[in-house]
């Protein structure tokens, strides 16, 4: 693997911010990690989508191209899939709708590779990664060697793994296996916004591939473009709080939205509360919060990292005081 120095991560970071890597290489497979020295400060980079980078990332930075989708098992009614960490996530979710492998189609469109997707068990429209997720092989960099990891062993939660806890910064995840359904499919639409769409186009028993262009449809519509507006999507997770708290907030917002959670527990969509503190749209500097969704942060160009996170603290503080809710990040900041 050839190390370059001093590399301009610019081009691989979605929120475009002008990072530099102190070194840089590239993994085309798991060979080239095992042929790594030892080295304190590593990190993995896949599409950059979920990121905030600082000026200047000290250490080794590892972008992850490691390919391949291969069935490797298969039965009846599904197929378990061999997915090489470096794949693109939404090009994967394409093969699996073209070959009418169902339960990905609601995950359509998010940016990043396959190897990112368990570290926030990602999710969109009611389902989770881990509702397909079988298992992953991971390269342990304190241990110089390659383990696999079962649905139990990552911890999945919400937007939440043990990635991003105890094996934060630790490990490189290098495959990923996930069971794909054969027709006939059960479709999941259950989120408001994809069976009004499909109300709109006529459709009432809708295909894999209908669900999936429905999702295509409403992210391009309400999401900005990274290519032309830079971010990372969601930049806080939607915060989950007692019932009996949101009941009192009812008090002051009667308006509130919630969604219910099991134990007693609310999910508030994190986007309004940053709305009703007047967000949306606003912009402080180059950075500041997008107009169609106040929960994505934005680079309208030449934003530091520094500047975005400054700009998340003062979000999360006006929630805060305004509700008495603290709102965590989801983007990984470096
Ligand atoms: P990166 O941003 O490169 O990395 C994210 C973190 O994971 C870093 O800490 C990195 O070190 C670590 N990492 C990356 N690859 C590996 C690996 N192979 N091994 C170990 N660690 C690794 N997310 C959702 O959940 N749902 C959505 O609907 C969604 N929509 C989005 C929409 C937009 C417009 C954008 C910009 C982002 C969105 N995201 C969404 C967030 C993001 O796309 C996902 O979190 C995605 O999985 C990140 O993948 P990535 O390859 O870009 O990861
Ligand atoms: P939205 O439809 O405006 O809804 C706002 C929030 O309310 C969502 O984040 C969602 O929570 C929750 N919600 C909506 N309908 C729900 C239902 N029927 N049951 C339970 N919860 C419901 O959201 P959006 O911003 O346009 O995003 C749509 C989907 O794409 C969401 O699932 C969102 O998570 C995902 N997305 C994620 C990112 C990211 O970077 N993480 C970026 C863009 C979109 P959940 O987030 O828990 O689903």
């Amino acid at each position: 693997m050839t190390i370059l120095s001093n590399y301009s991560l610019e081009d691989c970071n979605t929120f475009g911010i002008a990072a530099k890597a102190e070194r840089f290489g590239i993994i085309q497979a798991e060979q080239d990690l095992f042929s790594l020295d030892f080295e304190d400060n590593i990190r993995v980079l896949g599409g950059g989508s979920n990121l905030l980078l600082p000026d200047s990332v000290e250490g080794l930075v590892l972008k992850n191209e490691i390919k391949g989708i291969e069935i490797v098992a298969e039965d009846d009614t599904s197929v378990l899939v061999e997915i090489g960490g470096g794949e693109n996530w939404h090009e994967f979710v394409m093969w699996a709708v073209e070959h009418n492998y169902g339960g990905v189609e609601n995950l359509s469109l998010i940016p990043g590779t396959v190897g990112a997707a368990p570290i926030q068990n990602i999710g969109a429209y009611g389902v989770e990664l881990k509702d397909i997720f079988e298992g992953l092989n991971a390269y342990l960099f304190d241990e110089f060697g390659e383990e696999a990891f079962t649905p139990e062993d990552c911890r999945f939660g919400y937007r939440d793994s043990i990635f991003k806890r105890e094996l934060k910064g630790k490990v490189c995840i290098t495959r990923v296996y996930l069971r794909l359904q054969k027709a006939p499919h059960k479709v999941n639409v259950s989120y408001g916004a994809i069976s009004k769409t499909l109300e709109e186009r006529g459709i009432s028993e809708p295909s894999i591939k209908d669900v999936s262009d429905a999702v295509i449809a409403i992210r391009q519509s309400k999401l900005p473009d990274p290519k032309e507006i830079g971010n990372s999507g969601s930049f806080f997770k939607n915060p989950e709080i007692p019932q009996a708290e949101f009941d009192a907030l009812l008090q002051k917002f009667p308006n509130a939205p919630s969604y219910p959670l099991p134990n007693e527990m609310v999910k508030v969509p994190a986007g309004w509360l940053i709305d009703q503190c007047g967000f949306k749209g606003v912009r402080y500097g180059n950075t500041g919060c997008y107009k169609n969704q106040a929960l994505v942060l934005v680079n309208y160009g030449g934003a530091t990292g520094k500047e975005v996170y400054d700009f998340s603290e003062k979000v999360l503080q006006t929630v805060l005081e305004k509700f008495g809710i603290q709102l965590e990040r989801e983007v990984n900041v470096w």
